[in-house]
């Protein structure tokens, strides 16, 4: 680890590059060094932006195994704890050493195709979902037991840190963030004399394997979102959703910083 060094990511708006020229200067007051590059040696990753900035600083790089603390410029900012008016104060916590660090597990998507696998990783969710705004059919597994024949317009898994974001507007639960569990939320399930399809979120524990396999007619109309991030794949033949073995350090100043979040954020 390089001390002293701190890498910022951030997305381009006005008003984030104006709160990143005032953290850049304290950070030089106070003798620490701005990595030009995104170093993955550096001690702290500052993002400034909201959770989209967050979510891309993490994926853009890689799944970086510092730390990270957001700044919050964004519209949300669930992930962002610091406000661009406290930066003096967090610097204060950050140089006594005044934090705890949260876990954050992710999850980890192994993709089959007919002739290749591929792995995904995602902080917030992984969607399986019809194509072109149709809907899809798919066996759901978990660990390999046949639950049901599914049909909607798809399936989102989240992670706990996930479950506030778009599995809560499909109504699914909040979920504690470090409870290692996986939350598969059915979105616009179809339920009639033709389709039987689970209406409520399942919460699994995190040691779990949910398998989705669409049925042969969907192999080729079907698309994976992976934080929001939409990939396609030819011939998919089943997609398996764990918790992965990497997680994000978020350095959390409050203590009671998860409770006041929600309440700031969502009430
Ligand atoms: P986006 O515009 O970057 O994000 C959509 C909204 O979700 C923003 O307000 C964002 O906050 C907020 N958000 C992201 N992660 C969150 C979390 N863990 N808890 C609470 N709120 C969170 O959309 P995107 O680029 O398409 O996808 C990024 C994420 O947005 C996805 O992972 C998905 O969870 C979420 N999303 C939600 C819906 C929905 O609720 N209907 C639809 C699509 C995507 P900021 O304003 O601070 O960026």
């Amino acid at each position: 680890m390089k001390k002293n060094l701190i890498n910022i990511v951030s997305n381009t708006n006005f008003e984030t590059r104006k709160v990143k020229e005032n953290v850049e200067e304290k950070l030089i007051e106070r003798n620490f060094k701005i990595s030009k590059t995104f170093d993955h040696e550096a001690e702290l990753t500052i993002s400034i932006g909201g959770d989209g900035a967050f979510l891309k600083a993490i994926h853009n790089n890689r799944f970086p195994r510092m730390p990270i603390v957001g700044i919050n410029t964004g519209t949300l900012g669930f992930f962002q704890e610091i406000n661009p008016n406290k930066i003096d104060e967090f610097l204060d916590l950050y140089e006594a050493k005044d934090y705890c660090e949260e876990a954050s597990y992710m999850l980890r998507a192994d993709v089959y195709t007919k002739n290749r696998k591929f792995t995904l990783h995602a902080i917030n969710e992984v969607i399986l979902k019809g194509k072109d705004s149709k809907i899809i059919q798919m066996a759901v597994e978990i660990d390999q037991n046949h639950l049901e024949n599914f049909a909607g317009d798809g399936i989102l898994v989240s992670t706990p840190v996930g479950s506030t974001a778009y599995n809560f507007s499909l109504g699914g639960a909040i979920v504690y963030s470090t409870l290692e569990s996986l939350q598969m939320t059915p979105m616009a399930p179809l339920n009639s004399r033709a389709y039987r399809s689970l209406k409520s979120p399942i919460i699994v524990p995190g040691q779990t394997k949910i398998s989705l396999k669409p049925t042969s007619r969907y192999r080729n109309s079907s698309i994976i979102v992976v934080d929001g991030s939409e990939k396609e794949f030819w011939d998919l033949l089943k997609l398996d959703i764990t918790m992965s073995n990497k997680y994000i350090r978020r350095l959390i100043f409050k203590k009671d910083f998860y409770w006041q979040n929600l309440k700031d954020k969502f009430l």
